[in-house]
């Protein structure tokens, strides 16, 4: 294995030159040229790299740009005035173009052997932290298609992997022995599921294999990076596919065993309904989305129970051991619990006999625009419930229309609906935010 990879790294890169391939300079936002330009100026390379380029040449607009150079970070720092490092291990250099738009710089990365990590007490899937050549940063990628790099002085792409011959053929692969790199890091396979499903890939026969092999490493992966990883699924609008990969790989069963697309025959066509709002640029809260992933579950565990109280009582007694498992934050959980105790409000329409009272005080509701929200996904997903969509949503247009003559008091508003004092929360202390990057071509 030692000789065929070594044989790998000597393999010369594929310059492909401007006019060989469909990558237009016009689609990558100016700061970023310019802040190429200016790291070249000073003598330093800089390409572009990852997920922008393999993007534009698929003719998709990227989230965001990331830059590769060889100057460190420090000397980057030198080179912008509105330049931030961050990270503790490996620092990486936020350079600001707005006062909340930001481009990530990179310093070249080489792989770090996951044997020696773990023998110096680092932890096998720790990130990888050593400054190294634009050969070795290629080495460290996941896929070949994610290992492009643009070079914006004369407009190339620079391959060392065959990731343009790929990504013509449609083919996820590892850079580098499948086996190996998703031991080193599990969380590679969740990654493939997701490329494939977004970018219509299919994983190589060796990766395929190997993540089969590997699958059920995943439960030694971080929680955290995880669930990262979940939303990004459920955002990526593909995340129906996504699922259907995840079984296919032998994923799924290890990471969130709960999840059954077989025996949720719900759970696709309500992904599949997420996916087309995210394809329209549509923001959905976490809350919502994890909603939509974990609907079933909450209807097992609710059985005949329809009372909003009971259903809260529910979400915050059968899913402990799920919600510590993914690290979900307690306040999403509870933002979730609200939004799935109120669709049993939703599925039906008010008594008029009964006075407005409850309807003005449901509808005011902080967390009824997520209620109906949901409401819409399941009910679009399944088709039912056409009749009390149209009620709430032309109740909640109205409320909105009247916005504060309601006369009902922001305390009232927070508790109306009979949730609970728990759901309230404690104060909400201030975080620092990470601001936006800047949107593909924006
Ligand atoms: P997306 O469109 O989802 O952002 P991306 O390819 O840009 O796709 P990122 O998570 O933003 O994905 O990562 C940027 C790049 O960093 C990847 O293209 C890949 O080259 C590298 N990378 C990210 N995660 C890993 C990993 N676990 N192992 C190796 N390389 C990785
Ligand atoms: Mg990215």
């Amino acid at each position: 294995m030692k000789i065929i990879s070594s044989l790998f790294r000597k393999k010369l890169p594929v310059t492909m030159p401007r006019d060989g391939h469909t990558m237009s300079r016009n689609k990558i936002d100016r700061s970023v040229l310019d802040i190429m330009g200016r790291l070249r100026g000073n003598g330093f390379d800089a390409y572009l790299v990852g997920g922008c380029v393999r993007d534009l040449l698929l003719g998709k607009t990227p989230k965001d740009f990331d830059i590769v150079t060889n100057a460190r970070p420090q000397q980057i720092k030198r080179l912008f005035r509105r330049c931030f490092l961050i990270g503790r291990r490996f620092r990486l250099a936020h350079v600001y173009i707005s006062h909340d738009r930001f481009i990530e710089v990179a310093t070249f990365r080489a792989a770090v052997d996951p044997d020696q990590q773990a023998a110096e007490g680092q932890g096998r899937f720790a990130a990888n932290n050593v400054y190294g050549t634009i050969e070795e940063d290629v080495h460290r990628r996941d896929f070949t298609v994610n290992g492009l790099y643009y070079n914006s002085a004369n407009g190339s792409i620079v391959d060392y992997n065959g990731g343009l011959d790929d990504l013509k053929k449609k083919i996820l692969r590892s850079v580098g022995d499948p086996m190996v790199r998703y031991r080193e890091d599990p969380v590679r396979i969740i990654r493939a599921a997701r490329f494939c499903a977004q970018l219509g890939l299919k994983p190589s026969r060796r990766d395929m294999k190997a993540a089969l092999s590997r699958a059920s490493m995943i439960t030694q992966a971080n929680a955290h990076r995880m669930l990262e990883e979940l939303y990004k699924i459920l955002r990526c609008g593909a995340s129906a596919g996504t699922f259907e990969n995840l079984k296919k790989f032998g994923v799924l069963k290890h990471w969130i065993p709960e999840i059954e697309p077989d025996r949720h025959p719900g759970l696709l066509p309500r992904l599949a309904v997420v996916d087309g709002r995210r394809l329209t640029g549509e923001e959905i809260p976490a809350a919502v989305l994890l909603a939509v992933l974990f609907f079933d579950l909450f209807e097992e565990a609710m059985g005949d129970k329809r009372g909003f109280q009971d259903a809260f009582n529910v979400m915050h007694q059968s899913f402990n051991d799920l919600v510590a498992r993914l690290k979900i934050p307690r306040r999403e959980w509870d933002a979730i619990s609200n939004l799935v105790a109120r669709q049993s409000s939703l599925a039906r329409i008010p008594d008029p006999k009964k006075g407005k009272g409850f309807e003005k005080r449901f509808v005011r509701n902080a967390h009824f625009p997520n209620a109906l929200m949901f409401f819409e996904i399941t009910s679009r997903a399944s088709g039912t419930h056409e009749a009390e969509l149209a009620y709430w949503q032309e109740r909640g247009a109205a409320s909105r229309r009247d916005g504060g003559k309601s006369g009902v008091s922001g305390e009232e508003r927070h508790s109306a609906g009979g949730v609970p004092q728990r759901d309230r929360g404690a104060p909400r202390r201030k975080r620092y935010r990470r601001p936006a990057r800047p949107a593909g071509n924006s």
